[in-house]
């Protein structure tokens, strides 16, 4: 389980979540190892004002223990401030 920190993108609230990273897809093609993507879903409403946030959010590793790359962009209502407190992801 990790802890996420989202924005409400209707009223700006920042508020923590948990979320469960999974391990979707990898790409072998590269020099030093495998590039892993892990994705979350995101499903909450904002304790403020109510606001139904979903979607999932994406980060690539690569190489092994080194994240390359996040994405929020197919989340819906709110985006990410931090992919994963105390997890080495920010
Ligand atoms: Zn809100």
């Amino acid at each position: 389980m990790s802890q996420i920190k989202i924005k409400c993108e209707k009223c700006d609230h920042e508020f923590v979540v948990d979320v469960e990273y999974e391990h979707v897809d990898s790409n072998s093609d590269r020099g030093m190892g495998d590039e892993k993507i892990y994705e979350a879903v995101v499903d909450v409403e904002c304790p403020i004002c109510g606001e139904h946030i979903t979607g999932t959010i994406e980060y690539w590793e690569y190489p092994e223990g080194v994240v390359d790359h996040k994405s929020d962009d197919n989340l819906d209502g709110a985006s990410v401030v931090e992919y994963g407190i105390e997890c080495g992801l920010n």
